[in-house]
């Protein structure tokens, strides 16, 4: 089966101004199947929600390729980029700044459904209500505003805004970060519920690889605007390659004592560079435990070490 969406050397390069260039997202390639949850994780300012927004086509890409179901979604006519709107939606990290305090709940969701003129009167209510029940709210909630709502109702809100118009691919960028714990599972389970029932796609944006790994199929794991390494939850777990990803999996607390004592513990040193300013070849590099002359020299390619199993490392 053809992966849902296939991205071929992205670049999202912002120029700054003085001649800085900001290279957000610098040559990603990675596929994402039809049904699985994908996570997407690295520090704070390494590209992650650039390269979603650029997927979702909030900006336009520098250079590179989006296919979805095989279509390249820089060479769509009108007709069909509407329809490609139509397929990908995306959840926000704040629930309180993403949705409109001025309109209802209900004119919130049903957003999408007006502007592909989908339903009108008792259809688009029915439609609003039955969204409203499939997010663990319900009817009466339609006519009220989102300062009514706490912080994970309105998650929820921001959910059903983007299933409205039945997408097949979610992109949620960091939707759980800004709620209390309490209620993260909550809305992590909904996620999963709806993906079930729907057979929806998820790219799963994240900081934070304990939780995301609990979720996704795959993970790509991005530092400075590159991707380091893509693999299955469970081999990334296991036998994580770049030491990047094994600096992550390290600083995880492990519950169990004796699996804690043999795992190897690797301490990054040093800050994240500047990423106007950085390194030369592998951008690891200034913080990695094993960096060797040519990893100053080039930049490692990004290749499938074992099956399935991608990493840009000079250490493979
Ligand atoms: Fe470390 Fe070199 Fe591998 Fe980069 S290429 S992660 S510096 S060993
Ligand atoms: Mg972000």
């Amino acid at each position: 089966d053809k992966p849902i969406l296939e991205v071929k050397k992205l670049k999202k390069h912002f120029h700054l101004g003085g001649g800085r260039v900001l290279k957000a997202v610098d040559d990603l390639s990675f596929a994402i199947n039809r049904g699985e949850t994908f996570g997407l994780v690295g520090e704070s300012g390494c590209g992650k929600s650039t390269a979603g927004r650029t997927i979702i086509r909030l900006y336009e890409a520098t250079s590179g390729e989006v296919l979805f179901n095989g279509e390249n979604i820089h060479k769509l006519n009108a007709k069909n980029k509407l329809q490609y709107n139509r397929n990908m939606q995306m959840v926000f990290q704040d629930p309180y700044a993403s949705l409109d305090p001025r309109m209802t709940i209900g004119k919130i969701i049903a957003e999408g459904i007006d502007i592909h003129k989908l339903y009108t009167g008792k259809q688009r209510s029915d439609r609003v209500s039955q969204l409203l029940n499939d997010v663990g709210l319900n009817e009466e909630h339609a006519g009220r505003f989102p300062h009514e709502f706490s912080g994970g109702q309105r998650q929820r809100v921001g959910i059903a805004r983007a299933l409205a118009i039945e997408p097949q691919f979610i992109i949620a960028d960091e939707p759980i970060s800004a709620l209390d714990v309490s209620v993260q599972a909550q809305v992590v389970n909904l996620f999963k519920k709806l993906q079930k029932d729907r057979g929806l796609t998820y790219l799963f944006i994240a900081h934070d690889l304990a939780m995301v790994r609990h979720i996704s199929d795959r993970i790509g794991v991005m530092y400075l605007g590159k991707m380091v390494e893509v693999t299955t939850s469970e081999k990334l777990n296991a036998k994580p390659l770049h030491p990047y990803t094994q600096s992550l999996l390290s600083a995880i607390p492990i519950p169990d004592p004796d699996v804690q004592k043999k795992r190897v513990r690797v301490i990054l040193q040093g800050e994240v560079p500047s990423p106007l300013n950085p390194p030369s070849g592998c951008p690891f590099r200034t913080r990695c435990p094993h960096a060797m002359k040519e990893c100053a020299e080039s930049m490692p390619p990004f290749k499938e070490v074992e099956t399935g199993h991608y990493t840009a490392c000079h250490l493979y």
